[in-house]
């Protein structure tokens, strides 16, 4: 690995932090630290947002729209050309499968590519009043956004957040997570050389609980787009609601997978083990609560456990891994604790004999709707499998559940595939697929899963302040 670049990095430039301090970055495939990061404090966050502020008045709002446009697209080019190296370091910083690491900074490339277009698309509307005269309304950009983004899809995430915030002309104050801060500078680094103006995109790792929390509360920062835990999205948004800024939260899930027995069994089984297990189960969208219409039950767990026996887990470094190690130690551990919790029965779930934070996909049958492990977002490589007989009952168990964040159904009945998809409280389904996540569509939670949406045109609005200008005749 080459050239890691692992300072702030702030108003176009790469920055020490003037505390001296660093966070050291492990790679978790290996158990060994490989690079230290600089980790911002007071002078630095200070910096950054009075650095994005003046990058928002004095060139990038009022920048024409085509000009906009056609740095997002360069941003765009740039992180193409630079896939390979920005998905190794992807991979070492988190232990994501290299293949996983690669679609995902093309899918980072596919966001700045559609908000580049989206620019010419978005406008106001001309509204017939009844006192007559012109009423229109202008999407107008809000200033310094700040967002705050997590370990497990570090790449993508900074892309949805950072691309429609800049289309709708706003200035962004990144803060990566501690653990995967690296393809975060590399994408200020990126847009910078794309001609995006200094200060536009400020990027500085921090500590949560001290940077992250100042950052929240500054009086500049008049958006926070936030992804992470519900607990700290909770604590974030009363952090916000003194100066009643503006909030979008991407939170957990504990998302279902319904199956029911006219579905084509094959797919539903062969396919689901990935809609858990991927990303070694750090997925905000895993289908980690399986239910499965009762003639089918016995058949769907051989099916589900076969496939999953099949996955490949190993060295991120490789082509062809599907499972690396889970992002920690201590996440490693969590993930155990709740297996040590259940009174169900586990197939899997065991430490490989390699190094590196391994953990073997976990199936949990004889599981009851009481406990953690059914109710509780694992995070991990954890999956419990319940049989339904009514679908009333199974819609209730469904909706028991203080997430709502995505989910699956697989069944051949049209009228019953609207009828139980209307019903799912989430706020992404999908039917006979396991896909969550379309650059073009919403995506986001009901409930405790979060409050705004990512992604389409939804996400460039939440990105605007709504103005009504009316002129009299
Ligand atoms: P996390 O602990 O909530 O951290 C997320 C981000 O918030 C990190 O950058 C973290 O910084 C920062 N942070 C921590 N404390 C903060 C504070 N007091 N004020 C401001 N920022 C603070 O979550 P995580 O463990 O990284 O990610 C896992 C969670 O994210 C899961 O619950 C998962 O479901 C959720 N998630 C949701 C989505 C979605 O789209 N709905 C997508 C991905 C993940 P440090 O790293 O420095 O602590």
């Amino acid at each position: 690995m080459t050239d890691i670049t692992t300072h702030l990095f702030i108003n176009g430039e790469l920055r020490r932090a003037k505390s001296g301090k660093v966070i050291a970055q492990v790679n978790p495939a290996t158990e060994e630290i490989f690079c230290e990061v600089q980790s911002a404090g007071a002078p630095e966050l200070e910096g950054s947002i009075e650095g994005a502020q003046h990058a928002f008045t004095e060139s990038w709002r009022d920048l024409k729209p085509g000009r906009r446009a056609e740095i997002l697209f360069q941003i765009a080019r740039l992180i193409r050309d630079n896939t390979e190296k920005l998905a190794q370091l992807e991979s070492r910083n988190i232990g994501k499968p290299i293949s996983d690491a690669r679609d995902e900074v093309q899918l980072g490339a596919r966001v700045f590519e559609y908000y580049a277009g989206a620019i010419s698309r978005f406008y106001g509307q001309t509204i017939p009043v009844a006192r007559g005269g012109l009423d229109i309304t202008l999407r107008q950009p809000m200033g310094v956004v700040a967002a705050i983004v997590p370990w497990n899809f570090p790449f993508p995430i900074a892309c949805w957040k950072a691309a429609p915030a800049l289309a709708a002309g706003n200035c962004v104050v990144l803060k990566p997570a501690s653990q995967s801060p690296l393809t975060a500078i590399m994408l200020g680094v990126i847009a910078h050389q794309a001609g995006l103006p200094a200060g536009a995109l400020q990027i500085i790792p921090g500590a949560g609980s001290e940077i992250g929390d100042a950052l929240v509360q500054h009086p500049s920062i008049r958006k926070i787009s936030f992804t992470g835990s519900t607990a700290i999205g909770a604590r974030i948004m009363a952090l916000a609601a003194p100066e009643l800024k503006r909030l979008s939260l991407e939170l957990g899930g504990k998302s279902p997978n319904i199956v029911f027995a006219d579905c084509d069994l094959d797919q539903a089984a062969s396919s689901s083990p990935m809609s858990v297990f991927a990303n070694t189960g750090q997925d905000c969208c895993a289908r980690s609560r399986i239910f499965v219409e009762q003639p089918i039950f016995d058949t769907f767990v051989d099916k589900f456990v076969a496939a999953t026996r099949g996955l490949r887990m190993g060295d991120p470094a490789r082509d062809d891994t599907q499972l690396g190690p889970l992002v920690s130690k201590s996440q490693r551990e969590s993930v155990e604790e709740f297996l040590s919790s259940t009174a169900g029965t586990i197939t899997g779930g065991k430490r490989p004999s390699f190094k590196g934070y391994f953990l073997q996909p976990a199936v949990v049958t004889n599981v009851e709707p009481a406990e953690r492990i059914w109710r509780e977002e694992v995070f991990g490589p954890v999956v419990c499998i319940r049989p339904f007989d009514d679908e009333k009952e199974m819609l209730a168990e469904v909706n028991a559940s203080p997430y709502g964040l995505s989910g699956s159904l697989w069944t051949n009945d049209l009228k019953r595939a609207l009828r139980v998809a209307r019903q799912v409280e989430s706020g992404v389904l999908s039917i006979n697929s396991h896909s969550s996540v379309h650059v073009e569509a919403p995506f986001g939670g009901f409930k405790q899963s979060g409050l705004g949406r990512d992604l389409g045109m939804s996400a460039m609005e939440g990105y605007t302040e709504l103005k009504n200008i009316y002129f009299g005749e």
